[in-house]
């Protein structure tokens, strides 16, 4: 029986009511394309929230997932998966780290991290020093340890006491930074862009001062790459365009094009202080999400993707300064690579859904930003028209002031 998008709302109840989802059920996806169960076809540039990378259906993708799920799809890590030791290879040879762990999704990756800097405080003689800092606005993750690191209320709201060991400074203040790194600290942990917040990259010079600040206070810097790493910037990792190098970082909703998987990278004294027994996961790492990663990693590399993500970005702010420039509720346009962000001054949900009517899948973050996370195989006339569409959603929001 195939349902309707309207069937599939109604009979939703059973579902807890966790995300405002749009009345919309999507059944399937070819590269920058999605339909809904009405037949209705969407241009893709939310990419399941900077997930799909490669679009949908990849084919590469889809033959190693198939293939690895009539081998072994399971079976722990009591035992050495060899794709896992190939993964986390290429990922050493592709970062400034030396290991590698791999849970299931970006708030684990989170925690992992959290984990491994406290731990490497202790095992280094220092266990008074179990704070860890992070940015206001940010966004690390739901699950408590995450979301205490998360500094924004309305992610916490409801669900304190959380867990302490967090403090929370403001962005680009080397002072309060300064203050707030006393000897019970082991780590910053920031985002180079920070997504959910409003994709707002941070200043390169302040990521070169923190960088700087760690370093002179033995404090290890953490970058969450979760939403900016596998190329979404321009660079494989965005700290490449900072010029620093973290102590540990994370990566999760690219790495697998789709396939739940979130890695923690730590450079070898950083990622020493984990020893057998100290952390795990069940599913992490398991055969099928490695080769659906090493399957993605492999095109991202043969095809470059991130030098396509910074050209293909360049393009697409050219394309929105001009279709959007002189528009009354313009204000600016963020970001790096293509994670990009186009900020208004008011109306950017009702922005979203109007694209979503003229078949132009967008997601909105901090505030009043309408966030654009297409694929990085995007191409120009797919740009082209997704600029259209946009700026003709604008027009059905504010009339044609
Ligand atoms: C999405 C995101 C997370 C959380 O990832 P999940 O897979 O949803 O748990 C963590 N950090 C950043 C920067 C993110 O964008």
């Amino acid at each position: 029986m195939i349902l309707s998008n309207e069937e599939v709302v109604a009979h939703s109840g059973a579902l807890m009511h966790t995300y405002g989802r749009w009345p919309v059920a999507m059944v399937r996806g070819e590269g920058v394309w999605l339909w809904d169960a009405d037949g209705n076809q969407y241009l893709d540039f939310a990419a399941g929230i900077a997930v799909t990378i490669l679009g949908h259906s990849h084919p590469a993708i889809a033959e190693a997932i198939a293939d690895q799920a009539r081998t072994l799809l399971h079976c722990s890590n009591l035992f050495y998966i060899p794709q896992q030791v190939e993964l986390a290879n290429w990922l050493v040879n592709h970062s400034a780290m030396d290991q590698v762990f791999f849970c299931n999704s970006g708030t684990e990756a989170s925690e992992a991290a959290i984990k491994l800097a406290r731990r490497w405080a202790y095992h280094n003689g220092m266990p008074e020093r179990s704070t860890v800092i992070t940015l206001e606005h940010s966004f690390h993750g739901r699950t408590l340890g995450a979301l205490t690191a998360t500094a924004q209320p309305k992610y916490q709201e409801g669900f304190g006491p959380l867990l302490g060991g967090v403090r929370h400074v403001p962005v680009g203040d080397v002072k309060a930074l300064e203050e707030a790194l006393d000897g019970t600290v082991c780590a910053v942990m920031m985002e180079m862009v920070q997504g959910e917040g409003g994709v707002m990259p941070l200043p390169v010079d302040y990521v070169q001062e923190v960088r700087a600040l760690c370093d002179r206070r033995n404090v290890l810097l953490v970058i969450d790459e979760v939403q900016t790493g596998m190329g979404r910037t321009g660079t494989f990792f965005a700290y490449e365009q900072f010029g620093v190098e973290p102590d540990i970082c994370t990566l999760a909703k690219g790495l697998a094009n789709g396939v739940p998987v979130g890695a923690v990278l730590a450079k070898r004294p950083v990622a020493e202080a984990f020893v057998p027994g100290s952390h795990g996961s069940t599913f992490g790492g398991n055969p099928l999400a490695m080769r659906a990663a090493l399957a993605t990693v492999e095109v991202v590399e043969k095809e470059r993707l991130w030098e396509k993500a910074a050209r293909r970005g360049a393009y697409l702010r050219g394309r929105l300064a001009n279709a959007l420039g002189n528009h009354p509720h313009f204000r600016e346009i963020r970001g790096m690579g293509l994670m990009i962000g186009v900020v208004l001054d008011e109306g950017a949900s009702q922005v979203a859904e109007a694209c979503l009517k003229r078949g132009l899948l967008v997601t909105v973050a901090g505030g009043n930003t309408v966030r654009l996370l297409p694929p990085l195989i995007v191409e120009e006339p797919e740009i082209d028209m997704a600029v259209e569409r946009l700026s003709a959603a604008m027009h059905d929001v504010f009339g044609r002031e």
